[in-house]
């Protein structure tokens, strides 16, 4: 399933990338477009039967019938529709692409190919002596730029002091995010329970440090 996420996080960026690449050549078509529009223009004025001077009124219409004589000029004048449309089917197609990421990145949504659940499952696999993972939150500020943030609860140790084993336990999430998920930037907050059923196992949004999440089952001294 880690292929299958690359290769959609490649799809976007290639997809991006034609995209970006379409805007620029719309550009320099459309600089083309007028170019042959004026060639168009010269060429119609010095077939001209009549002596155009600066006092007689220039009120024909480009584009005319009259104008056409054979096929080249038929293409000559009706250029400018045909690529126009061209141009904006084009600038529609892939810039809605473009539009479509940067939406997701400003409203800094979970990227598709990414499931938190997953994430979740992966990292209690990974690391045991986690005994609960809560507020896990996932942006994208890019599609090159992800940014993790959660809680996680651990038992203390009678082993070695806590701050240790926070470090250590904290080490092993990050180089956890980056091998499995290229996600350079984790927030963490650590939470410590001196044994595991301080924890309330049936509660999995429980958070220590948030003294209103208060469990409603009374049955749980335990809870909140
Ligand atoms: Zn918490
Ligand atoms: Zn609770
Ligand atoms: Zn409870």
């Amino acid at each position: 399933s880690d292929l299958i996420k690359c290769k959609k996080k490649f799809l976007d960026l290639v997809v991006l990338f034609i995209g970006s690449l379409f805007t620029i050549l719309c550009v320099f078509l459309n600089k083309i477009d007028s170019d042959i529009h004026e060639a168009g223009h010269m060429d119609i004025h010095t077939n001209h039967t009549e002596q155009l001077n600066s006092t007689t009124s220039h009120d024909h219409e480009h584009g005319q019938a009259n104008h056409v004589k054979t096929l080249a000029d038929f293409i000559m004048i009706n250029i400018d529709p045909i690529l126009s449309t061209i141009i904006v089917i084009l600038f529609v197609y892939f810039f809605g692409a473009i539009l479509k990421v940067s939406c997701m990145i400003l409203s800094q949504a979970v990227p598709i190919y990414i499931n938190i659940q997953e994430i979740k499952k992966d990292l209690l696999k990974k690391i045991p002596a986690i005994v609960n993972i809560h507020s896990l939150h996932l942006y994208e500020y890019n599609p090159f730029h992800l940014c993790i943030s959660m809680h996680f609860v651990i038992v203390k140790s009678s082993l070695k002091p806590v701050k240790n084993q926070i470090r250590e336990i904290s080490d092993e999430i990050i180089e956890f995010f980056l091998n499995e998920y290229f996600i350079f930037k984790v927030i963490l907050q650590p939470e410590v329970v001196e044994n595991i059923s301080d924890y309330p196992s049936h509660d999995d949004h429980h958070c220590l440090l948030d003294t209103e999440n208060k469990c409603l089952n009374n049955s749980h001294p335990n809870c909140g």
